[in-house]
């Protein structure tokens, strides 16, 4: 049997959605031949959770989860006082990943008031400790530039997840230190664009990611179906991450090994070696 080796670059495991099923879920994915995946929290309310799940015993030790704390654009209304020291603390104890962390202009009646100034906080932090971020960014692809060309950055990159800006700004995102993860979601037939965009990431900086439980593949290549309990709408199983890499492959002409060996490499430079 052929032996993959594959990275998740951005997952929120932790999401409530998932029913509290995380070890099912994960054993599916060490069968799948996931290695490791970023777990993103999203407010302070989540980063406890994710800080659990990292140090679980229900993680097959075949599988390495790292930890990201950060507050998401859409959960800054919930931002207690004390957000930036709790978000301090909690890197003291895993300095492993700040995010995820963004600016969004596109969600209706998310007020943009106060985003680039916690954006801008976070992005310091990470920068000072040198750890990789994840960056979230809808609608806002201009003032992300600017922000990340006047800010410190940290040292061993960034992520721009599910990178949906134009296929110009590639470059100039690059030259800062920018990684580019592609969503199982692009290959929806109304994605053209984004998947042009995709052609044109440097391979030594592409990622792949699953977004689970959000960002869900067509039907057709969804292998691992999966419905919340609760409201019986569908997720996004981590274990779909393989089929990502295939479509991967597909758009950019390449044969699946060699794009397992290129992202295991950006990934662990960008994250990490464990
Ligand atoms: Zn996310």
């Amino acid at each position: 049997m052929k032996s993959f080796r594959l990275y998740d670059a951005h997952t929120h495991l932790q999401d409530e959605r998932f029913g509290g099923c995380q070890a099912e879920l994960l054993a599916a994915c060490t069968r799948e031949g996931v290695a490791s995946m970023v777990v993103n929290g999203s407010c302070e309310e989540d980063w406890p959770q994710v800080l659990a799940l990292a140090g679980s015993t229900t993680v097959p030790t075949a599988l390495r989860i790292l930890p990201s704390f950060g507050y998401h654009p859409w959960y800054l209304h919930e931002r207690t006082g004390d957000w930036l020291k709790n978000l301090s603390r909690m890197l003291d104890a895993v300095p492993s990943a700040v995010g995820e962390i963004g600016l969004d202009r596109w969600k209706p009646d998310l007020p943009y008031d106060g985003q680039e100034e916690v954006f801008i906080a976070q992005l310091r932090l990470a920068a000072e400790r040198n750890l990789p971020v994840s960056i979230h960014c809808l609608q806002a692809w201009g003032r992300m530039l600017e922000i990340l060309k006047s800010e410190p950055r940290p040292a061993c990159g960034f992520l721009l997840h599910s990178y949906g800006g134009p296929k110009e700004m590639v470059k100039p995102f690059a030259e800062l230190g920018a990684y580019f993860s592609l969503p199982g979601y692009y290959a929806h037939e109304r994605k053209a664009r984004q998947r042009e965009t995709f052609k044109h990431v440097p391979a030594e900086r592409l990622l792949i990611e699953t977004d689970a439980p959000d960002q869900s593949l067509p039907e057709e290549r969804n292998r691992f179906p999966l419905t919340d309990c609760g409201t019986g709408k569908a997720l996004n199983h981590p274990a779909n991450l393989r089929e990502v890499y295939e479509f991967a492959a597909e758009i950019r002409g390449v044969s699946l090994e060699l794009l397992m060996s290129e992202i295991e490499v950006n990934f662990l430079r960008l994250f990490g070696q464990p």
